[in-house]
């Protein structure tokens, strides 16, 4: 068997052999709707810690266990009425359930928490991939820690090609931002970690009050205070204005800018018409290209903090912390 089989088009015998390669324990990047996953067998130990040690990932850090349909779920966690609602409503998609988890998943993919993370993603690939290996999938984002997320085949190749089995190439990701992270709690939901799907929106299923986490107690990596992070500083302003064009600066605009910004050294823009939803697909994209351009500093325009904006802005600040 050769090394790596690098990048491959996503066609049925590429997900064939990405089943057969997750079996005997080794490691795949898939697309998922919201980033690249870099996958390995849940079951199995070695293989879970081969991506602690690709992703240079502390051993603290749980992973997301990825299912083929949520009918398999009681294998693998406790499930609650409040968490059959919200798998209900958002599986296939992008929210990531923590549950007590049973004996079946081994403790380094959660950390040695008693809990799990739990998600069916809703990408065709994905999805496949998961029925053709027919068993839970650990994937994590498939970037080194701490970096920028993947959202296009070639971002994993850039970080992680030499040092993974195969590569499977699904196009940019639609949704772009990691799932949203919610723990059942008390009766309340508690979000982890901001993502596509709302605060709004899980209080509307459940009816339960969804809280962020207070306090320092960091009970999810997603909750670290810089992660997902360019190597260039990112710098985030209300507004950029005219007054900001510098010539070794790099600027990522959120709404069409109306004055002359061929001055900076490059220019991106979330989305023309100032649409949250396809801001966050071009975000991590974005940053890529900006990052790659050897700037003093990347300039960053917020976004409204309202519904997907919430998820939008966590990752901006994150990329801003030193
Ligand atoms: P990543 O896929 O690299 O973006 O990381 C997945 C996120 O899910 C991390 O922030 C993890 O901490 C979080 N996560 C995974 N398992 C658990 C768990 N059992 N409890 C809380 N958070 C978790
Ligand atoms: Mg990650």
């Amino acid at each position: 068997m050769p090394s790596s089989y690098g990048l491959r088009p996503a066609d049925t015998n590429s997900i064939m052999l990405a089943a057969e390669l997750l079996r005997q324990g080794g490691l795949v990047a898939f697309p998922t709707e919201t980033v690249y996953g870099l996958g390995a067998a849940a079951c199995n130990p070695e293989a879970v810690a081969r991506i602690f040690g690709v992703k240079q990932r502390p051993t603290f850090d749980p992973l997301i266990v990825h299912l083929a349909e949520a009918t398999v779920v009681q294998e693998f966690a406790e499930v609650s009425p409040t968490a059959e609602k919200l798998m209900q409503a958002f599986w296939p998609g992008p929210l990531t359930v923590v549950l007590p988890k049973t004996k079946t998943i081994p403790d380094i993919v959660t950390a040695g928490l008693p809990n799990v993370a739990l998600r069916v993603p809703a990408h065709p690939v994905a999805l496949f991939l998961l029925r053709a290996a027919n068993m839970p999938i650990a994937a994590p984002s498939a970037n080194p820690f701490g970096r920028l997320s993947p959202t296009k085949a070639e971002h994993v190749m850039k970080y992680l090609g030499d040092k993974i089995d195969l590569v499977l190439d699904g196009g940019a990701c639609e949704r772009g931002l990691e799932s949203t992270i919610v723990r059942l709690k008390d009766g309340q939901l508690e979000i982890l970690r901001p993502g596509p799907v709302t605060p709004q929106q899980l209080e509307q299923v459940t009816g339960c009050p969804v809280v962020m986490p207070t306090g320092d107690k960091i009970t999810a990596p997603g909750m670290l205070k810089s992660h997902y992070a360019p190597r260039t500083p990112l710098r985030i302003v209300d507004k950029i204005t005219a007054g900001d064009v510098d010539p070794h600066k790099v600027a990522l605009f959120f709404k069409q800018p109306t004055f002359d910004i061929s001055n900076f050294a490059a220019t991106r823009l979330l989305s023309a018409g100032g649409d949250l939803i396809v801001a966050a697909a071009n975000l991590f994209s974005a940053l890529h290209e900006l990052d790659s351009m050897a700037a003093q500093e990347i300039l960053a325009e917020s976004v409204p903090e309202t519904g997907l904006g919430i998820a939008i802005m966590n990752r901006l600040r994150k990329a801003a912390a030193k």
